[in-house]
């Protein structure tokens, strides 16, 4: 079942999401939602997508990369992303912790902010501590594009936005992302409009 996706002003996106038992997980009520997650992720379409963004607050998000929306792109943008495609998953009661110290700005977007982007700075590797759909403890290390994912979906988790770390001056419309930058490298696009100013 493909569910309404909440945007922002809906305060279930501006709060922590609740953690979840095994028994929670495992229960056919989460389960059935989980399903639902998918259906509403890839009908979307997007890559990644929190329970918050359906209007619950747990701490659930589904993850998935699949390659055919990869090969869209450029191949030297996808590169520049380091963007691999990520097979269907599900993350509950993550904890992040950032690897190294080197991050990658690249424009994001956000199904509950729909017709928007900017430039978010974000960490180039993480590592996440969570359970997966099925309760089993697993620890995920990702680098590039699927970091980013991950710390997207889990910054929906504690009530926090894109537009709470982006660089502001380079926030825009789609229509204006494809008209203007979409094919421009991301430092290009980063001083022609944020460097006049805060
Ligand atoms: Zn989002």
């Amino acid at each position: 079942m493909v569910l309404p996706i909440f945007e922002a002003g809906e305060t279930v996106l501006r709060r922590p999401a609740r953690l979840l038992s095994s028994d929670d997980i495992l229960s056919a009520d989460t389960q059935t939602l989980i399903a639902a997650m998918y259906e509403t992720m890839r009908a979307a379409p997007g890559v990644g997508l929190a329970a918050p963004q359906i209007g619950l607050d747990f701490q659930i998000a589904v993850i998935e990369d699949r390659a055919e929306y990869i090969a869209k792109m450029a191949p030297d943008q996808a590169a520049a992303r380091r963007r691999e495609p990520v097979a269907a998953h599900a993350i509950v009661n993550p904890v992040l912790e950032v690897i190294g110290t080197d991050t990658a700005e690249f424009f994001e977007g956000c199904l509950s902010l729909p017709s928007f982007t900017a430039i978010v700075p974000r960490a180039l590797e993480v590592r996440v501590r969570c359970l997966n759909e099925r309760a089993e403890p697993v620890i995920i290390e990702a680098y590039g594009w699927y970091a980013r994912i991950l710390q997207h979906e889990i910054d929906h988790l504690n009530g926090t936005m894109y537009i709470d770390r982006m660089l502001s001056r380079t926030f825009m419309g789609r229509q204006n992302f494809e008209r203007y930058w979409s094919g421009v490298p991301v430092n290009d696009a980063k001083k022609a409009l944020a460097s006049h100013g805060r």
